[in-house]
């Protein structure tokens, strides 16, 4: 049986990304789970969807704790254990990361049994700029290929019938970027391997640490400080930044203050300032910025203009 999952954050495409190769497998003839998990739905938070596929029916039911390849699409995940990026791997799994750095790099960080891949799905690489908005389809392009099992003209039935609510000319650059992406990885494909069936016979009982059973006014955990959400810094998940054109901004803070969902947008001396620790990088503000003062700058690009001044 194949397990994939698909780890991101919300609003980049791993729902869509599972979708699309779940019904890629089915139209090539195999029986198909895919679904998404997510924690607290907010755009940015870290989310995974996972697709199963075999020839016989599945009886396997759940989340994929043992998978045969890992596709991360944004690499900021991997240290958080939240994420739970590496549950379960083994030998045979597989860990491809949308990184702009090597798999010897990532090798070296990780101590992971597998093999690594690495390739910027979104970079220079594909020769497709403006990526992001397509992403899903881009993750589930690279991971067909990696299976090796999915022909080309499949994967592209497949963006066709998970797309049909969207204009003719989405679909078309959600297919250029897919097989852009499925191309590249070409030279691995079939390195994800079916895994084996899991028995329950063959299920061994964890070593369960028993933990003494307190009342729940004694065990569970009471917060009575406000503002506790200030601690939890969104700025990490960030993957774009707003930054504000001093020159364009009319100053009318509660407007783009008020939409903000983390709050991370305060009015000091009468002017908008964006807390980068909170903001998360969901780019509501410059939706609703009708001045147009908000423009959208990608982190690293930030981080490194950050770091030459
Ligand atoms: S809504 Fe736009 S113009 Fe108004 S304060 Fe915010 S950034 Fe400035
Ligand atoms: S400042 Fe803008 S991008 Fe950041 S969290 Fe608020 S609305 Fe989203």
């Amino acid at each position: 049986m194949y397990r994939i999952r698909f780890h991101g954050r919300g609003g980049q495409g791993m729902k869509m990304a599972s979708h699309i190769l779940g019904t890629a497998f089915f139209l090539a003839g195999f029986e198909v789970q895919d679904a998404p998990r997510f924690g607290a739905e907010r755009r940015g938070a870290p989310i995974f969807a996972y697709v199963r596929a075999q020839r016989d029916p599945i009886k396997e039911r759940g989340i994929i704790s043992h998978p045969g390849l890992i596709l991360v699409a944004d690499e900021s995940l991997v240290p958080m254990p939240a994420a739970g990026i590496l549950d379960g791997v083994e030998k045979s799994s597989v860990l491809f990361l949308n990184s702009r750095e090597d798999a010897a790099t990532w090798k070296k960080r990780l101590n992971f049994p597998g093999k690594i891949l690495a390739m910027d799905l979104i970079g220079a690489d594909l020769n497709v700029p403006g990526g992001q908005r397509f992403f899903g389809a881009i993750c589930a392009g690279a991971a067909a290929a990696l299976v090796g099992v999915i022909p080309e003209d499949i994967l592209l039935q497949a963006i066709e019938a998970e797309l049909t609510h969207v204009e003719a000319e989405v679909i078309r650059e959600n297919k250029t970027r897919a097989l852009a992406a499925f191309q590249a990885m070409m030279e691995y494909s079939g390195i994800v391997k079916e895994g084996g069936g899991r028995q329950a016979a063959k299920f061994k009982k964890p070593e369960w640490i028993e933990v003494p059973f307190d009342e729940a006014g004694v065990s569970a955990p009471a917060i009575h400080g406000s503002r506790t959400s200030e601690l939890m810094k969104t700025g990490a998940w960030r993957l774009r930044r707003p930054v504000i054109n001093t020159s364009r901004c009319k100053g009318c803070w509660w407007v783009c203050s008020t939409f903000c969902p983390d709050s991370a947008i305060v009015a000091k001396d009468g002017r908008p300032h964006i807390d980068y620790d909170h903001c998360k990088g969901c780019m509501i503000c410059m939706v609703q910025c009708s001045a147009h003062a908000i423009t959208l700058v990608n982190e690293y690009e930030a981080e490194e203009a950050d770091k030459s001044e």
